[in-house]
């Protein structure tokens, strides 16, 4: 299930899949469901008892964040970890971030007819990640 729908998402990126890991020892908080490392090799899940939105959308949201790595790193140029940002709203407005929860907004709306919240963000924000959708919508993913 999780492995046939990460293959899914790689060949809509056109990369070769990453490795899988389940080690979330470095994951910074409870909540954390996926994260990548920096070389775009692996993805870390956190193990779920069911495959909620939320998981698959940090799944795709990951999967995005290694396709930068791999294909269009100037998204990365100067990009700052929750840790190094005042503010979540400061991260969030990060091209990469908004790239990542664009194209994971995308995956939801296609595969699962689900739109996402996108709780706690600000206003700003999900108007960056709506601009950043109809950019990619114009450029032909998801067609
Ligand atoms: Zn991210």
């Amino acid at each position: 299930m999780i492995n046939e729908f990460i293959e899914d998402i790689c060949s809509i990126l056109n990369i070769v899949p990453p490795q899988i890991s389940y080690d979330t020892s470095h994951f910074q908080t409870e909540t954390m469901l996926a994260a990548c490392d920096n070389e775009g090799r692996t993805i870390f899940l956190r193990r779920q008892d069911s495959m909620t939105p939320d998981f698959y959308f940090g799944i795709a949201h990951e999967l995005r964040h290694v396709w930068q790595i791999r294909t269009e790193s100037r998204l990365l140029d100067n990009y700052k970890t929750s840790n190094q940002c005042e503010n979540s709203e400061m991260y969030n407005l990060q091209p990469a971030e908004v790239d990542a929860n664009a194209f994971a907004t995308m995956v939801m709306a296609d595969f699962f007819h689900i739109k996402p919240l996108h709780d706690g963000m600000s206003d700003r924000v999900i108007a960056q990640i709506h601009k950043r959708i109809e950019e990619l919508s114009a450029n032909g993913l998801f067609e």
